[in-house]
């Protein structure tokens, strides 16, 4: 099990940069084309969270297309697996246990989720019974999820759990949180960006023995934050 990461072994990283990304859409009808043809983060969130999009199952049983939380104009962006009942019956992700649980462990080392970090899912719309989202489910909601990512040039992404991982880092494989949590590293899909993954605060609801270890984590990217200049 991994405590602390040493800082030295992460390589500095330039000033914010627009990272490159094809962003393959084979939907795609006019109205969410219109989504993708936004030039500002706001305009983006808007069109989305009021687009009643329907480009996957998971449509049938939301409240909300819950977009995100937090400041876009931030450095840093948390990426977790999908919006629970909380955060689709108040259209705002991570506002539930686990993201309050979040909220605190950060608060504990200065940082403020909804100033210092923008916080999304994989997909947009809550699935049944809090389950993890399917395979062609990740895919039809990834492109706008590339798209946040290209509109707020995050410094640093954090992949919360194995669902973010999973469908973010394609050539990760079998892999296991024991080992990646606490791990920084770069990807070529995601050029100038450091990439982090942490557990999922749920996951630490599920299991407090862990919390100590995530302090640890938290700690470490608390140094890379005010190392690069994404604290406030
Ligand atoms: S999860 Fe994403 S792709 Fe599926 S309906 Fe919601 S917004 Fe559309």
């Amino acid at each position: 099990m991994r405590g602390s990461v040493p800082l030295r072994t992460v390589p500095r990283f330039p000033e914010r940069t627009v990272p490159v990304f094809t962003i393959q859409f084979d939907l795609f009808d006019s109205a969410t084309n219109t989504i993708f043809e936004a030039k500002t983060y706001p305009d983006f969130k808007k069109l989305l969270a009021e687009s009643g999009c329907t480009k996957c199952p998971l449509s049938e049983g939301r409240r909300h297309i819950v977009v995100d939380r937090g400041n876009p104009g931030a450095k840093v962006l948390m990426i977790g697996e999908a919006p629970g009942e909380n955060e689709d019956i108040q259209g705002k992700a991570f506002v539930g246990r686990a993201g309050q649980l979040m909220d605190q462990m950060m608060k504990e080392l200065g940082i403020d989720t909804n100033r210092d970090t923008l916080i999304a899912n994989v997909v947009k719309c809550r699935p049944p019974e809090n389950r993890a989202p399917k395979q062609e489910e990740a895919d039809q909601c990834m492109p706008f999820l590339k798209k946040q990512i290209a509109l707020m040039k995050p410094s640093i992404i954090v992949l919360l759990g194995a669902t973010a991982v999973r469908h973010l880092i394609h050539d990760k494989g079998d892999f296991s949180m024991e080992k990646e949590a606490g791990r920084f590293f770069t990807h070529p899909d995601y050029p100038n960006i450091q990439l982090m993954v942490l557990y999922h605060p749920a996951f630490i609801l599920r299991d407090p023995r862990k919390k100590p270890v995530m302090q640890e984590h938290l700690k470490a990217l608390k140094r890379l934050m005010d190392e690069s200049g994404a604290a406030k």
